[in-house]
């Protein structure tokens, strides 16, 4: 079975200090859960907190009561540039170096309020796999695209320019995260039936690229409004690989239950 991934986006919520309080909270409620080891947990708290959050599950992994947990942390971007005259920029170099292993990049966030494009966060996808960090690659449509019939080309295009640069091997150290824009923090989440269709495209054109294996080895996470309500729904779904999760994240108690949804 593929790796199942709950990933939880904090945004820009929290201090350093609130962020490892809710850490700690919820490694705790997750040491209480049975193992589950198709799966993995991960964090991504905004920059400032990843060197401190590094440190704990450091420390935690020495301790016996944890050792079963996986956890991994991540960053929620990274620039496009090596290293520089980038005032404000944080490159994948200084995120691997605080000790974390993945990084979001393309999230609907992003392309729309600070306007990154395919062709940057194809950059960026690069300069994340120069330092051997993992990209979690984040698609979906807007609302009106999916009312106009035209999101499976608009995913279609977001995947296939955003991977344009990497072979099928780098594809392999990849995750895709299908987040709907008009699910993310909406209360709205796509159907089960309306995420498994998406993920089952994506899927398709991940072959078309890479050939099949590299796809069904693929892990690919749904997310918009993800909840533990809903979680097991989606997560049932065959081609659907856990959550990208964001408002529920910031609750430990709601975060574990999504965990716990993640298939066996
Ligand atoms: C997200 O921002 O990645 C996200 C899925 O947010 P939410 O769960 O709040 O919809």
């Amino acid at each position: 079975m593929r790796l199942q991934i709950a990933a939880a986006n904090w945004k820009m919520n929290t201090t350093p200090e609130e962020g490892l309080k809710l850490f700690e909270h919820i490694l705790n409620l997750l040491s209480t859960i049975p193992e589950n080891r198709n799966s993995r947990v991960i964090i991504a708290p905004p920059f400032t907190h990843l060197h401190i959050i590094s440190e704990s599950i450091h420390a935690h992994s020495k301790n016996p009561r944890f050792s079963n947990l996986d956890i991994s942390l991540a960053a929620q971007n990274c620039s496009s540039e090596t290293k520089g005259a980038y005032t404000g920029e944080v490159s994948s170099e200084m995120i691997k170096n605080a000790g974390t292993r993945y990084v979001i990049i393309g999230h609907s966030e992003r392309r729309s309020y600070f306007r990154e494009d395919n062709n940057c966060l194809a950059r960026k996808i690069d300069r994340a796999l120069e330092n051997n960090l993992i990209p979690i690659y984040c698609c979906g449509e807007t609302r009106q695209e999916r009312s106009e019939k035209i999101h499976f080309e608009t995913v279609k295009n977001q995947v296939e320019e955003g991977l344009k640069h990497i072979s099928g091997e780098q594809v392999k150290n990849m995750v895709i995260a299908y987040e709907p824009v008009w699910a993310i923090g909406t209360g709205v989440n796509a159907t089960a039936q309306e995420a498994q269709e998406m993920h089952a495209f994506i899927r398709k054109v991940i072959a078309e690229r890479c050939g099949k294996e590299i796809a069904a080895g693929l892990s690919i996470l749904y997310g918009g409004s993800c909840n533990p309500k809903n979680a097991k729904e989606l997560f049932e779904c065959p081609d659907i690989d856990g959550g990208l999760v964001g408002g529920a994240s910031l609750n430990a108690n709601d975060f574990v239950e999504i965990v716990k949804q993640l298939k066996r």
